[in-house]
């Protein structure tokens, strides 16, 4: 049978060229690339499958059906922020907002430097693999008939204000502006591996356990030769049947930036560097408040940027519509005040600001088994964020806004055009806001250096055989841009290595 969801009981072995742990942007890229050059592949998934149409409508539901942990993974350090990822066939595409970015040659030039991966010929090879992306995965630009309000409020301020931005260019094929990206494109026009990548590995042969966590890497003295794990019930998460994928070439780990280098430890490889350089691209909104309704829930959920202060400052400026529930989870009070806030929500834009921090910190593995993140936010990193939150605040006012919401503890509910000052003044201490970590890296960082990194530049595991990693625990910087496009191409790259292609 080539998809083997949750057993109870009954043992499952199960043997392939190549075993995949995960299946989401990294995985499902390097399962497709080893399928396509003719390897048989065996896709090892710690969340089960889930059907578009079975997708949850309500934020709560994603949490409960998609997120890794219910999303409760959070920053240990001095603020508590949400590390937010996804676990079910698919991985965080399924919940993500299909932005594309292709990864700036600024960023190879800074590999080359600091990390000595990620020459001329390596660039050129991901570029190629990022035109293969767009072609696989749809990537347009998001088309004016589903862009909606919030979207288009943003293009108008930017236009009085100058911000260099730009429509967002997308995975997805027809979207239908639904803005219900982060719970699952019920509609299937978004492009997320488990409507593309995975079922074609499954078309040429592959195999797929879905609710089936690796627990551990298994060894022939150097050499990584499966996985083994025990299927977890998908609602109950009561452990099942125990399974073991045997690898004859390769056994190629994608469970994310917070899971793999976990994987690892587990696995026996307790060198320093595994689970160190843990980078991330932190985030938060400010609310803008029109005197017309936005309906930020009617049109893309993710239709304009900018990245103009990308080199200068670190930031990139989205928008985001984000569904009621989660705006409520924002609005301050109680009784008659807060509920005239609730009703407010249709004059709301949530605009937002992610910053490519210099802060690093470490994944261990916690009790259970749990991902342990230690983060901390220096005074530097602190002030570029509160200049982000400024300058999402600036351009609700150039797009007309009455008044913005920053959602910082300690400040005003709302502040006018006037009262920027108080925003610029704003506390640094990261406790007072309420941020979100989604776009990851390092833990597995790839480097030159075998004493500060854990893969070559072909994602191969230094001191190891047939052991290699493809998604974004590799990256050895966070880079600024939507990573998804850069984890796709690199994860191909380190296919074709395990296959031998030079
Ligand atoms: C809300 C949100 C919005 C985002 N929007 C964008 C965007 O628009 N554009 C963009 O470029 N990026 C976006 N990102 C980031 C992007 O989705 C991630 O960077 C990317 O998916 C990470 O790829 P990955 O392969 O490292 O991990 P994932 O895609 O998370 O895949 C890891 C997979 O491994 C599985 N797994 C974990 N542990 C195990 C185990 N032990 N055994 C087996 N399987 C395991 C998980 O269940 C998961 O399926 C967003 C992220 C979030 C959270
Ligand atoms: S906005 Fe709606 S239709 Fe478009 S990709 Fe997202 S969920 Fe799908």
């Amino acid at each position: 049978m080539s998809h083997v969801a949750y057993q109870e009981r009954g043992d499952v072995a199960v043997e392939a060229d190549f075993v995949v742990v995960g299946t989401g942007a990294g995985g499902a890229a390097a399962a497709v690339t080893l399928a396509r050059g003719g390897a048989s592949v065996i896709m090892v998934e710690a969340g089960p499958w889930r059907e578009p149409h079975d997708y949850a409508h309500s934020t709560y539901g994603a949490m409960r059906d998609m997120m890794d942990d219910w999303g409760s993974t959070i920053t240990m350090g001095r603020a508590l922020w949400p590390v937010v990822q996804a676990r079910l066939v698919g991985g965080t595409t399924v919940i993500n907002s299909a932005i594309c970015v292709r990864t700036p040659e600024d960023i190879f030039l800074e590999w080359q430097r600091n990390h000595g991966v990620g020459d001329q010929a390596f660039m050129e090879r991901m570029w190629r693999f990022q035109d293969q992306l767009e072609d696989d995965l749809c990537v347009a630009e998001t088309a004016p008939e589903s862009m909606g309000r919030s979207n288009e409020l943003a293009l108008r301020g930017d236009a009085a204000a100058g911000y260099d931005g730009h429509v967002i260019k997308r995975y997805a094929k027809g979207c239908l502006g639904s803005g219900q990206c982060l719970q699952g494109c019920r509609s299937m026009r978004k492009q997320s591996t488990n409507l593309n990548y995975v079922p074609e590995v499954l078309r040429r042969g592959g195999q797929l356990l879905s609710s089936a966590p690796a627990e551990r890497i298994v060894f022939e003295g150097r050499r990584a030769v499966g996985v083994s794990g025990r299927f977890i019930h998908p609602q109950t998460r009561a452990k099942g049947a125990r399974f073991v994928a045997r690898a004859r070439k390769g056994v190629v780990v994608a469970a994310s930036v917070t899971h793999s280098p976990v994987l690892l430890r587990r696995s026996g490889l307790t060198h320093e560097a595994v689970g160190a350089g843990f980078r991330a691209h932190p985030g938060t909104g400010v609310f803008g408040v029109y005197d017309e309704p936005v309906d930020q829930n009617v049109g893309v959920t993710q239709g304009w940027a900018s990245t103009r202060w990308r080199e200068d400052g670190g930031l990139k400026l989205e928008t985001l519509s984000i569904p009621m529930e989660m705006a409520i989870s924002r609005l301050a009070g109680g009784g008659r005040a807060f509920m005239e806030r609730v009703v407010g929500y249709r004059h709301l834009a949530m605009w937002v600001h992610a910053l490519r921090a210099r802060s690093v910190g470490t994944v261990r593995a916690g009790f259970g088994g749990k991902p342990i993140v230690r983060y901390g936010f220096d005074a530097y990193d602190m002030e570029r964020f509160r200049g982000g939150m400024v300058r999402v605040a600036e351009l609700h006012f150039a797009a007309g806004a009455r008044a913005v919401i920053p959602g910082i503890h300690g400040l005003p509910y709302s502040l006018g055009p006037h009262e920027l000052d108080i925003l610029r003044q704003g506390p640094l201490d990261p406790r007072r806001y309420v941020a979100i970590l989604s776009h990851l890296f390092g833990g597995c960082m790839m480097g030159r250096d075998e004493r500060t990194s854990v893969c070559d530049a072909r994602g191969k595991v230094h001191g190891r055989d047939a052991l290699y990693v493809a998604d974004a625990s590799l990256m050895p910087d966070n880079i600024g841009v939507n990573p998804q496009h850069t984890i796709m191409s690199l994860a191909m790259i380190v296919a074709e290595g395990a296959m031998g292609v030079a």
